[in-house]
């Protein structure tokens, strides 16, 4: 089967590509320049024609994905900008992401050929940090609509991260009311995936955000009475690819918002797993986590797709053992 990933030169579209390509798939990948499919084809050289990749270079215009579509069994949509600390605007966040959904969609409206499509959402289109009280439990019942409504007020020009946060939100939106609205016309089915901080190995040279995140945070000297509290969720780069996938692949995953996650996070977690990396850095002893942490219900994750999931000491180590790594080679 052929599947066309989005924004394939990026972090998680990477290890999907990857992954799609050693269990025998056809993979088309958009990308915004011919030099970056080029690094792609070169990087999974192995797997020769395998890969192939088209040049979008607007994906918020119409009909931007009309050539990249034709002829794929399914689609995974992972292209959306990703800022440092999610500082972005109206105009170089939102707008590409609510846009290019819209613009995927109608594309697909009339596909003869797809019958899957797999939209990465994300943690932030189900929740804003402080929105419930800690130990809350969330599920994919959960929509960031607070976001959403920020949006159509705040000033569009100021960098805020909740730009971000609406983009996911809205983007998703656009997904499921395009479903909801073509279904009964459409070959395909939607399956979303709403994965919070991706952690994990880096195939490209240079780290991404969430990657360099938990790198940059581990190092960071952090007041002793913050480093026990709940951080937020985490999710592995290979098992977050797994997810989508197996997404692909599960009948039953059609017409499904599904949460992954590996779990809640405490920086002194993270702490705990690092020390046999032996960083300097990274404190010696211990803050008593006694945090009351939020709680994920993965349950359709599990009886769904069948994920499973690494540990936060395999994801934080590998994380930071590639990162140095790369490093090392500059
Ligand atoms: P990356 O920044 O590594 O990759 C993003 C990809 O999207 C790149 O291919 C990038 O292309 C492309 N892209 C970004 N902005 C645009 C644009 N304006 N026009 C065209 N292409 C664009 O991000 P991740 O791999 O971390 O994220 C992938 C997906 O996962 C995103 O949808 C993100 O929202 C979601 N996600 C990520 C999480 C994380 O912690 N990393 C957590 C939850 C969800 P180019 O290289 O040319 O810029």
């Amino acid at each position: 089967a052929k599947v066309l990933v989005t924004g394939a030169n990026g972090f998680l579209a990477l290890h999907i590509v990857k992954q799609l390509l050693e269990q025998n798939y056809i993979v088309r990948g958009t990308v915004r320049s011919a030099a970056k499919g080029e690094w792609i084809r070169s990087k999974f050289s192995e797997f020769g024609a395998s890969f192939d990749f088209v040049v979008v270079q607007d994906i918020t215009k119409e009909g931007a994905f009309d050539r990249a579509i034709e002829g794929v069994d399914a689609v995974i949509h992972t292209a959306s900008p990703v800022p440092d600390n999610f500082l972005g605007t109206y105009d170089n966040v939102y707008i590409p992401a609510v846009r290019s959904a819209e613009s995927i969609f109608k594309s697909l409206l009339n596909s003869p050929t797809v019958k899957r499509v797999v939209f990465t959402s994300s943690i932030v289109a189900m929740s804003m940090a402080g929105a419930h009280e800690r130990g809350y439990t969330y599920s994919e019942s959960d929509w960031n609509d607070g976001a959403s409504s920020w949006v159509k007020e705040a000033p569009h020009d100021k960098p805020h991260p909740r730009f971000y946060f609406a983009a996911k939100t809205d983007a998703e939106h656009t997904a499921w009311n395009f479903y909801e609205q073509h279904k009964a016309e459409m070959k395909w089915d939607l399956v979303t995936l709403t994965p919070p901080y991706i952690f994990g190995p880096i195939l490209q040279d240079e780290p991404n955000f969430s990657a360099n995140l938990v790198y940059r945070k581990a190092l960071e000297q952090k007041p002793a009475d913050q480093v026990g509290l709940h951080a937020g969720f985490w999710i592995d780069v290979r098992d977050c690819a797994r997810g989508h996938v197996l997404s692909l692949q599960k009948e039953e995953a059609g017409a499904e918002r599904i949460f992954i996650t590996g779990g809640a996070l405490t920086w002194q977690e993270v702490y705990d797993e690092l020390q046999s990396l032996n960083i300097p850095e990274i404190p010696k002893e211990r803050v008593d986590d006694g945090d009351v942490k939020d709680v994920a219900n993965t349950s359709k994750a599990t009886g769904i797709l069948g994920l499973t999931y690494r540990t936060l000491g395999e994801s934080v180590r590998d994380t930071i053992t590639v990162l140095r790594q790369r490093e090392n080679q500059k």
